[in-house]
């Protein structure tokens, strides 16, 4: 007899990208955090809040994130009371699906996506309809009208790097009037356009960002959700009470605070996306457009990816690798720094 519930006990936990170990070099292209540093203002912000010895820590971080949860509001024009900060976005993720969903509902989503959806709708217990992406990754069809209590869409989506334009997320928000929609953008600010004001316009639709990629602050955990108030309500009820720290709610107010060290460190990864497309489809690989700090990239078989991402990681140099269907021959590869990508470039010309 198991201690834990039954699909508990049944399920597969979700596992994170690689993270070599400290003095461990590698080059690291398969979590996509971002190569560069954050703005100079967040170590200030830091220290600040460390003053006298780091003496603040004694108290409670603010429940409500409000300095964190204001410069959002500032950099976005989104209105206050429909912004909820999450200890990263997958902490927001985690609450839409316990707040919306029982035991037995179903959560929709297009495949292949980002895992943790699959991960978080098997802890609830809930049942999963995953519709497959042709394979230019355009919006399935089937998903629009699907009989569920939620629906999770990735844009920019991972691995794929393909993104939705807000008409088409629009449409089918309105096809599942009795789900909630959860469009996670946590690559939007890489693309050309993104879907906030849907956030403000339909009553079902949540849009998630995350400082984890274009901010440089994956290891901060600043996530933030959008949505009607009524929805960041009825989400908040059931978060931690100091799900953000004091430091990382002083560290995401002052990176927000600067968003041209943002749009400057989005803009070098653009120019170095678009030269590591261009340089893999001349040797062959078949590399879908990206609107996100990643490409993915196929190869003809799975055999032959396999064995490039085992021989890169002998060089080492870690991609990501899933080894799932319709992903097993492809990798996907995060945008570095010009070096890095040339890097990976040279070793992937090695014979
Ligand atoms: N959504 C997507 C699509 C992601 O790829 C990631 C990163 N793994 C996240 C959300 C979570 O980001 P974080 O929790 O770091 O904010």
């Amino acid at each position: 007899m198991s201690l834990f519930r039954n699909n508990v006990e049944a399920m597969t936990p979700y596992v994170p990208g690689e993270q070599p170990a400290p003095g461990e070099r590698f080059i690291k292209l398969n979590t996509n955090e971002n190569p560069y540093p954050p703005s100079s203002r967040v170590a200030e912000a830091i220290q600040a809040e460390l003053e006298a010895n780091g003496s603040r820590l004694r108290l409670y971080s603010d429940p409500v994130a409000l300095e964190f949860r204001k410069a959002a509001s500032e950099s976005t024009g989104f209105p206050l009371d429909g912004i909820l900060a999450g200890n990263g976005s997958d902490e927001l993720l985690a609450l839409v699906v316990r707040a919306v969903v029982e035991p037995g509902d179903v959560i929709a989503y297009p495949y292949p996506t980002y895992v943790l959806y699959e991960t978080l709708a098997h802890a609830q217990g809930a049942r999963v309809h995953e519709v497959e992406f042709p394979r230019d990754f355009s919006l399935p069809r089937e998903l629009f009208g699907a009989a569920a209590k939620l629906v999770f869409i990735a844009s920019p989506n991972s691995p794929s790097g393909t993104t939705y334009p807000a008409s088409q997320l629009a449409a089918l928000a309105r096809s599942v009037p009795g789900a909630m929609v959860v469009v996670d953008e946590a690559y939007a600010d890489f693309a050309d356009e993104n879907a906030l004001d849907l956030a403000r316009e339909l009553p079902n639709v949540v849009v998630l960002r995350t400082l984890s990629k274009s901010y440089s602050l994956a290891g901060m955990r600043l996530g933030l959700l959008f949505g009607a108030p009524e929805v960041v309500a009825g989400i908040a009820k059931i978060k931690d009470s100091y799900n953000l720290d004091r430091l990382a709610i002083a560290a995401g107010a002052a990176a927000l605070r600067d968003g041209a060290t943002m749009r400057d460190n989005v803009g070098r990864i653009r120019r170095t996306r678009e030269r590591l497309s261009e340089e893999l489809r001349a040797m062959g690989f078949d590399v879908l457009p990206s609107s996100a700090n990643f490409v993915f990239a196929r190869l003809e078989s799975a055999a032959r990816a396999r064995a490039t991402y085992q021989a890169l990681r002998d060089r080492k140099i870690l991609v990501r690798y899933f080894d799932r269907p319709l992903l097993a021959d492809g990798l996907r590869i995060t945008v570095g720094t010009d070096e890095e990508i040339s890097s990976l470039l040279a070793a992937l010309r090695e014979p």
